[in-house]
């Protein structure tokens, strides 16, 4: 099969450069730091995941210079081809953030450390099928639809608990929940829901908070938020 080169569907954004670069690193982290300690957390607590969807190699090569070790990717194949080769890959962590086929589960298993979409049984299903063939068990995170938008991916608010139950029945590893709170709505709300369904099920890990709401996510108890404007810029 001849894959097209990737990117045919998007502009691929201009680097920014490693000093701009290396500058909004240092400010965000402090920030970061300084917003997690301002809630009684701890400095470190929460976990930059750098989000490269569209860039292009070059800003992979900036973010990997600058010591980012950890990244959100949105698809799958994209994915493949961004870090094919990149020297030291096994010392980063690849986490898939955007919605996943259950036809892709096996390249996505084979690729990603953490897979933050499980929305629903049959993903369940084609992942646990993955895993056998594959040999290994990414972490995963299950999505949550807190407002319950139709277009949105995620399993509804209530039905987090049937879908976590199939997927211990499994074998497969649940440590978290994700959402994307809705865009016209303040996300406090959607972030607090998301914290007490992990207390309300043992899940220590929550990935929420992006560019415009990171802080707000960090003061409602996320470990992982997901930059990429704040880092690379607009797409
Ligand atoms: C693109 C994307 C992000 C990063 O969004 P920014 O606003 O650019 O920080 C985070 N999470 C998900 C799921 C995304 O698709």
């Amino acid at each position: 099969m001849i894959e097209a080169p990737f990117p045919t569907a998007f502009p691929v954004p201009d680097p920014v450069g490693s000093q701009v670069l290396n500058q909004r690193i240092a400010g965000l982290t402090a920030r970061i730091d300084a917003a997690a300690l301002a809630c009684g957390r701890t400095a470190g607590a929460v976990t930059l995941t750098a989000v490269v969807k569209t860039q292009a190699r070059q800003t992979l090569a900036d973010a990997l210079s600058a010591g980012l070790t950890v990244f959100g990717e949105n698809r799958v194949q994209e994915a493949r081809d961004h870090w094919a080769g990149v020297p030291g890959r096994e010392q980063l962590e690849l986490r898939l953030i955007g919605p996943l086929q259950t036809n892709k589960a096996l390249d996505a298993v084979r690729l990603f450390d953490v897979i933050e979409t499980l929305d629903r049984p049959a993903l369940a299903d084609a992942l646990a099928k993955a895993c056998a063939k594959a040999g290994r068990s990414p972490r995963l995170l299950v999505q949550v639809n807190t407002g319950a938008e139709p277009q949105k991916a995620g399993v509804l608010p209530d039905d987090v608990a049937a879908l976590l139950a199939h997927a211990r029945t499994l074998g497969l590893r649940v440590e978290g929940l994700m959402c994307i709170p809705p865009v016209d709505e303040p996300p406090e709300r959607h972030f607090t829901l998301l914290a007490q369904l992990a207390v309300r099920h043992g899940l220590t890990v929550l990935s929420m908070g992006m560019s415009g709401d990171w802080e707000a996510a960090v003061g409602c108890g996320a470990t992982h938020i997901r930059l990429g404007t704040a880092l690379f810029g607009a797409r």
